[in-house]
């Protein structure tokens, strides 16, 4: 096979934006050393598959592709198959015993050594495999210290054309609640902060080349917590550590009285709006509704450059079903924390995920989810089926007793009932002016390109229409010249849709975020 510099790289990307950052760091890293990247598989020398093991269906179309792989890889038997992320993590060397044309497997824990992996296999011509199996839930603070992963995110290479003014900035990585039918906990490990000078480092880096939107990234972002006083340090940086145990959120302010320096999130939050004003929306996923303080809410109400939007999962209404998925909070207390937000941050949007027919729930249960969201007036929400996950405690303790016939009417009538509620609140921005940071070409301006591509349409019938974000992560489409894309401006709102505005752009370009 030729060399790095001459090799091209496929990268497929399934699932949460944990998983896009991950894609994103892997190819910054291969891209440091000589590989081109091509969206064309049938050209590629290497194929990633970065995989999502939350849902049965986003491992299907995984099988899918690597079924595919198989012709390919008797056309070109140099080509290097990689199934990367969660997927490879769960199911190890199962995967490779099923599928012998790939080539190499990597969890989400080992990304770092993907271009040992491929350049071992091009070599040896035999299966690589990284995988934290066991040790995924290590726990002590050196180990997560001595963490090669911390390497991919600060090693970031970021330049001004690699993004649209957006990039996303991991603080935390895996979790530690163990909600009993996820797989997260046992795919990603144990929850590990970073510290906040690397944070606030790698968003100075972002800012320097051009990004104006910073998502912040974690499962539970309001979870973060770093301890100074217990932080290990390497040639004088603070490395990262493995987060608290839940008795560190009981106290209001999470800090415990330990008398040694603590950076809540709240903490982050203020040093990075301070910090880097450059940034002009400051944004985090997913939050946890159990633990989320007022001093979060104090600190969003008095900056500007954070966005007023929080996605923070319900997953049900009902408590007896929250008791059973073991998320440690009532659907009453879901209520008063949405009733806190509403109260120090009046014009926030929220989002939230929901499962329909988790084991046992009844028609009482479900009813009590359909109240919940009517409620709570979410902007939108992710509804899923519940799947079965191998591994889980769900799977093991509870009967998936819940009919796919049931499982798929109490979807279609989630979905229609936050339709209505999303199609309420889209009414409600008719006629005013929103700030919007322009993404790129709308789909369905994208569409018709692609079809003057393929010669089915003329190019001068081709929409120039684009699409983007309100700080409220509404999304607007209007026309306006692609030259706007990674811009900030404001628009007018004239019609609504569920989850689409439509408006015009006014002439003067926004100079705040909004
Ligand atoms: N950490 C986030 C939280 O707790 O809110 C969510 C992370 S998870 C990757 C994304 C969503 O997938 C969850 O909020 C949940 O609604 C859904 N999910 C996770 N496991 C699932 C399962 N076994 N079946 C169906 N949906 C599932
Ligand atoms: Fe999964 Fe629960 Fe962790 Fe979210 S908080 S990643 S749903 S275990």
């Amino acid at each position: 096979m030729s060399p790095s510099s001459q090799r091209h790289v496929f990268v497929e990307t399934f699932g949460c934006q944990m998983n896009k950052l991950d894609s994103e760091l892997v190819a910054g890293q291969l891209r440091g050393l000589g590989y081109r990247f091509t969206d064309r598989r049938e050209i590629a020398d290497v194929i990633l598959y970065n995989t999502c093991s939350v849902r049965q269906q986003a491992e299907d179309k995984v099988h899918g592709r690597v079924g595919d792989a198989k012709a390919l890889k008797r056309e070109r038997p140099n080509l290097v198959l990689g199934v990367i992320g969660c997927m490879a993590e769960r199911d190890g060397a199962a995967l490779l015993e099923k599928y012998p044309q790939i080539d190499l497997i990597c969890g989400p824990g080992e990304l770092d050594k993907i271009p040992v992996l491929i350049d071992n296999a091009v070599r040896t011509r035999q299966p690589q495999t990284a995988l934290q199996g066991h040790q995924a839930r290590r726990s002590s603070t050196l180990a997560a210290a001595a963490d090669n992963l911390e390497m991919l995110d600060l090693s970031r290479s970021v330049s001004p054309t690699d993004h649209n003014g957006s990039a996303y900035v991991r603080i935390t990585r895996g979790c530690n609640k163990f909600c009993s039918y996820c797989v997260v906990p046992f795919t990603r490990g144990p929850e590990v902060h970073r510290s906040p000078d690397q944070i606030l480092d790698e968003c100075r880096r972002l800012a320097d080349a051009g990004v104006i939107e910073v998502t912040l990234l974690g499962q539970t972002v309001n979870h973060y917590r770093f301890d100074h006083g217990a932080a290990v340090r390497l040639a004088g940086v603070e490395q990262p550590q493995v987060g608290p145990g839940g008795a560190a959120f009981r106290d209001p302010d999470h800090r415990l009285n330990t008398g040694r320096r603590i950076t809540t999130f709240a903490d982050l939050l203020h040093l990075l709006h301070e910090q880097v004003p450059q940034i002009r929306r400051l944004r985090f996923v997913t939050s946890y509704p159990r633990d989320f303080g007022d001093d979060i809410l104090q600190v969003m109400a008095r900056s500007p450059r954070i966005c007023r939007y929080l996605h923070v999962p319900a997953q049900h209404g009902s408590d007896v079903v929250l008791r059973r998925m073991n998320r440690d909070y009532t659907a009453g207390a879901y209520i008063e924390f949405v009733d806190r937000v509403r109260d120090h941050l009046p014009d926030a949007m929220l989002a939230s995920d929901f499962i329909v027919g988790f084991p046992g729930e009844t028609d009482a249960d479900f009813a009590a989810t359909c109240d919940l969201l009517r409620r709570c007036r979410f902007k939108n929400s992710f509804i899923f089926k519940y799947s079965p996950r191998p591994g889980t405690v769900a799977i093991d303790k509870f009967e998936d007793d819940v009919p796919e016939s049931v499982k798929k009417r109490r979807n279609v009538e989630l979905l229609a009932i936050q339709s209505q509620v999303s199609q309420e609140i889209a009414d409600e921005q008719v006629g005013r002016r929103v700030e919007v940071l322009v993404e790129g070409a709308s789909p369905h301006a994208r569409k018709q390109r692609r079809q003057v591509e393929l010669g089915w349409d003329r190019e001068e019938e081709v929409d120039s229409q684009l699409s983007g974000r309100t700080g409220g992560d509404l999304i607007v489409m209007f026309q306006g010249s692609e030259e706007l894309v990674g811009q900030i401006v404001p628009v007018r709102i004239q019609s609504a849709q569920p989850l689409t505005l439509f408006g015009e752009m006014i002439a003067v370009p926004a100079t705040a975020g909004g």
